[in-house]
């Protein structure tokens, strides 16, 4: 059997939610082999980031550098990534190794509020990541701190995604999820219209992790060799239906689970 294989290069969270091992389980429950780098371990529960400890930066690079000169991998997730030298290492890793279909989950600050980037890091990360990306996929409130622009009005947005353009960014996913009503996202190619995915609202506090579910889910259907289009109106299926089947474990936030079927 031909596998195929996307790597994440994200934090670990050991209340399982998000990062890490929301990524693999997100990989294997859609038929693609995960494999792993860590940049950073987070001390968290259900209710929260208590601490952040970024890896050192060589050991980093170490790990992506025996991992991609061993194994070809067909998609690339990159989550939260610790602070500047860490972008930076994986950066130069990236520029060493050329994977194809770099998804960046641009990850800035918990739901709980604790910040998991440095703003130094997000300076680095939009000169020295962005431009490699096949596709980031911003929220809201990560849209407007990246830009500096206030996301009022599809007018505003349009302008958030160009500023983005000119530092090299070909294509943008906007996730409407912080704002009222259903949760529609839309999609900026370099190419063509900006495209909407529409969801209904599924009300519930299970929410942890939801930017680390789908933008794995992207990478695994990009990997299994989908257009960007449809891998990423698949990976926003395959969210709305996790959430409905959550784990809900300790005394804040579950997390939606894909592989569950009850
Ligand atoms: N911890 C890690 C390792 C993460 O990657 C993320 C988000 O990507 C979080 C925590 C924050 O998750 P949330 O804001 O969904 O609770």
């Amino acid at each position: 059997m031909n596998n195929i294989v996307v790597l994440t290069i994200a934090g670990f969270d050991p209340s399982g939610g998000a990062g890490i091992q929301a990524d693999l389980r997100t990989f294997e429950a859609l038929g693609v082999v995960g494999i792993s780098a860590i940049t950073a371990i987070t001390v968290q529960n259900s209710t929260g980031v208590k601490s952040v400890h970024a890896v050192e930066p060589d050991i980093l690079k170490s790990q992506l550098d025996f991992l991609l000169s061993d194994i070809k991998v067909h998609a690339v997730k990159i989550g939260m990534l610790g602070g500047v030298p860490q972008v930076e290492g994986v950066a130069e890793l990236l520029l060493k190794y050329r994977p194809p279909n770099i998804i960046v989950d641009p990850v800035l600050i918990s739901t709980s509020g604790k910040r998991l980037l440095s703003i130094e890091g997000v300076e680095a990360m939009k000169r020295m990541l962005f431009p490699l990306s096949t596709l980031i996929t911003p929220n809201l409130p990560e849209l407007e701190t990246l830009t500096g622009i206030k996301i009022d009005s599809q007018t505003s947005m349009d302008s958030a995604v160009r500023i983005l353009n000119k530092i090299s960014v070909q294509n943008v996913l906007v996730k409407g999820g912080h704002s009222e009503g259903d949760a529609i996202d839309t999609l900026y190619q370099s190419q063509g219209l900006p495209q909407t995915f529409h969801a209904t609202r599924v009300v519930t506090k299970n929410t942890h992790g939801t930017g680390c579910l789908l933008s794995s889910a992207i990478a695994a259907y990009v990997a299994k060799g989908n257009a960007l289009h449809d891998a990423v109106g698949l990976a926003k299926g395959t969210l709305s239906s996790a959430l409905h089947t959550p784990v809900s474990i300790g005394h804040g936030n579950g997390y939606p689970h894909i592989s569950r079927t009850i």
